[in-house]
């Protein structure tokens, strides 16, 4: 595609955004178009009633895959976004009162481990030698680069067999300690991807070195505020952002893409495109020009997708120091509870949750005295049984709270000062989710590298995809590295 000149990336998720600014900065005239009125996707923020609430992705890892998008045209990510470590990682509580703290620090952890069973402290250390060789085969050498061809699959293969990369995060974990609260401790990190640990290939056990490495991080006043600065690093290179105006067509001229259309009938004509918009609805909605549109979203119907989340937002009366910034809330069954999301598609009666506190951190994001929430629960996604969340949503926004009341804060409802939740059906209708699935598609080792959506069409070669539904996948460091291998490619081709 010699002469690549201008570009139209459609979304403005974290894929959507590092992309536009790995092609600004290489001097691409490149223009963002967002369907909703802020930028974001999964990322997107509430104000209400004084309270900040972030939507979704709060736990930052690997902060160098961010701050590379400024160091590539020679700025400081600090001048724009103010990153804050966290710790503990996240405390893991059981219905039995036991508690988890987990971070990196080495003599800690080993202490915590010790607590769960002295017998598992020698099996961990084997389980961080694991982790570190899948992340350095899976995430440094390959987390970034485009599998287009099958070819790259066969390269990868040796390392995949080195790491019994068939066998799942669980069972791996469990060959290395004993204890079922450890098992699940070092295994539950797949869900932050949209993977079932019982089945996620062990190769995702790469998550554990990431965050031992990395650190966990939160950026102060919110993800929301990484967002922003992600926009202002952009419009300051001369990137252009359309909000509030969402693609209805990918234009198409033979086997080229030649443009973007969007709903209010403005258009753009671009040499090449790229979508972060979910793959199935990139496919199927906006390739309606071309006849591969309706080919590759019937395949993509037919595979795995990951499941929804449902979401309570709530502030608070009252500060909360000893809560911990993140929490997980294991419910009392764990495979038999990833059983009924995953596969029998069945919204259990008991649910295991993650909260969110970021107030513990930030005190900024609720008004003096008070605290900001949030806590999730994975649920099937909208392909399973039909569930309807009108009807549904405020009796499980009650249990959650009610659980929460019971572990946590005993006069939950008496403190709320605000309060909404988030089903499934809104990561439809906000985002165009397939099926309101929260991750896109399942990452199963059949669903990873080669086989994912390819960072660049098979046969409109100008066009290109970014994000959750590519490789290496969802969560914050994948869809950044997947910008990094669709860039790599998009500029390759302008080189050819
Ligand atoms: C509740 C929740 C919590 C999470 N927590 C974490 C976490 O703590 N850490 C972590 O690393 N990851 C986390 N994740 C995962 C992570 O947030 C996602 O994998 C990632 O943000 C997805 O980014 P993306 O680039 O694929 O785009 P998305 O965020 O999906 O954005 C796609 C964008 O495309 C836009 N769009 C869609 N259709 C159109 C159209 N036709 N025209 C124009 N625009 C369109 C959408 O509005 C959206 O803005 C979480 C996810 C959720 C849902």
């Amino acid at each position: 595609m010699s002469g690549m000149k201008t570009a139209a990336v459609i979304g403005a998720g974290f894929g959507g955004l590092a992309l536009a600014i790995r092609l600004q900065s290489a001097g691409v005239e490149t223009t963002l178009i967002e369907g909703r009125d802020k930028p974001g996707g999964r990322g997107y923020y509430w104000e209400k009633d004084g309270f900040t609430f972030d939507a979704g992705p709060t736990v930052i890892t690997d902060p160098d895959c961010l701050k590379q998008l400024w160091a590539l045209s020679g700025h400081d990510m600090a001048a724009d976004v103010t990153l804050q470590p966290v710790m503990p990682f996240y405390r893991l509580n059981w219905p039995d009162g036991t508690n988890f703290d987990y971070s990196n620090d080495e003599r800690q952890l080993n202490a915590e481990i010790a607590r769960l069973d002295p017998g598992d402290v020698a099996g961990y250390q084997k389980f961080l030698e694991y982790s570190a060789g899948v992340y350095h085969e899976g995430y440094e050498k390959l987390g970034t680069v485009a599998f287009l061809d099958f070819a790259s699959m066969i390269k990868a293969a040796p390392a995949l067999a080195k790491y019994q990369a068939w066998r799942s995060v669980y069972s791996m974990v469990s060959s290395f300690v004993k204890s079922e609260k450890l098992r699940e401790a070092l295994s539950f990190h797949t869900l932050l991807v949209g993977g079932n640990p019982m089945t996620t290939s062990a190769i995702y056990a790469l998550i554990h070195k990431l965050e031992k490495d990395g650190g966990v991080w939160f950026a102060k006043g919110g993800t929301n505020r990484l967002i922003a600065g992600m926009v202002t690093h952009f419009e300051r290179l001369g990137g252009t952002l359309r909000l509030n105006d969402p693609v209805v067509e990918i234009e198409t001229m033979g086997d080229r893409a030649s443009g973007v259309r969007t709903k209010s009938g403005w258009r753009i004509d671009a040499d090449a495109v790229a979508s972060n918009a979910d793959i199935v609805h990139s496919y199927r909605d906006l390739l309606t020009g071309n006849r591969r549109g309706a080919r590759v979203a019937a395949s993509l119907e037919k595979k795995r997708y990951s499941p929804s989340l449902f979401v309570v937002h709530f502030g608070i009366k009252g500060a909360w120091p000893g809560i911990p910034h993140h929490m997980i809330l294991f419910g009392p069954r764990y495979k038999g509870l990833l059983d009924d999301i995953y596969n029998s598609g069945v919204l259990s009666e008991d649910f295991s949750l993650y909260l969110h506190h970021p107030t513990v951190t930030d005190p900024s994001m609720a008004p003096e005295g008070h605290s900001t929430f949030y806590a999730l629960a994975p649920v099937p996604h909208q392909g399973k049984l039909p569930i309807d969340w009108d009807e549904i949503g405020p009796v499980l926004e009650k249990r959650i709270l009610d659980e929460i009341g019971k572990r946590l804060i005993p006069d939950i409802h008496d403190r709320i000062v605000t309060k909404f939740h988030y089903t499934p059906a809104d990561f439809g209708t906000d985002l165009n989710a397939h099926l309101g699935s929260a991750f896109s598609l399942e990452p199963t080792l059949m669903q990873s590298a080669w086989f994912r959506v390819h960072n660049r069409d098979d046969a409109i070669s100008n066009l290109y995809f970014v994000g959750a539904g590519t490789h290496p996948g969802a969560g914050i460091p994948g869809v950044v590295g997947s910008a990094k291998a669709t860039a790599a490619l998009m500029l390759e081709d302008r080189a050819r």
